[in-house]
């Protein structure tokens, strides 16, 4: 059996006036975060690795941010496209393990939530979809609360 991994990167600027959504749920908070489509960065993250496991092009070039089709998309819209890609190729999900870097809002009461939503879209249980929250203790643009990022690892493999 062929297995392949990827991993995947996002960091987004918070802005007033922007609703927050993190793996494709809405967190009440007063800023959410800046971006062509709803700025889900956890998603954006889970997205890339998935693209780089399967060779495909990177977020970026697969969903353009000149192309107006995206504008305001709801990025779990766009992990469904991804994840019809990755079936298309015979392939399924075997295994995510994501981080969300956020000084604030407090997301750990979000995450189930959060695995409710990703899990149907990506095929998989909800033990095979590792989310954990971290602050960065304070340092930099996103312990100011200017900003929150995401890191993601997946492992992927032809279906038999
Ligand atoms: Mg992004």
């Amino acid at each position: 059996m062929k297995i392949r991994t990827g991993i995947g990167y996002d960091v987004h600027r918070l802005e007033e006036g922007r609703k927050l959504f993190l793996g494709g749920v809405e967190i009440d908070f007063p800023k959410g975060l800046r971006g062509h489509s709803d700025g889900d960065c956890l998603i954006h993250a889970i997205i890339d690795a998935l693209l780089g496991a399967t060779g495909k092009d990177d977020i970026g070039q697969l969903f353009p941010d000149t192309d107006s089709q995206y504008k305001d998309m709801r990025s779990t819209e766009l992990l469904k496209k991804v994840m019809d890609l990755i079936r298309e190729r015979g392939m399924a999900v075997v295994n995510i393990d994501s981080i969300v870097i956020a000084e604030k809002p407090k997301l750990a009461p979000y995450i189930p939530r959060m695995k409710e939503v990703l899990c149907p879209i990506l095929g998989m249980g909800k033990e095979d979809l590792g989310i954990k929250a971290k602050t960065n203790e304070g340092l930099g643009a996103i312990g100011k609360e200017e900003a929150i990022a995401s890191l993601a690892q997946v492992l992927i493999r032809e279906k038999p």
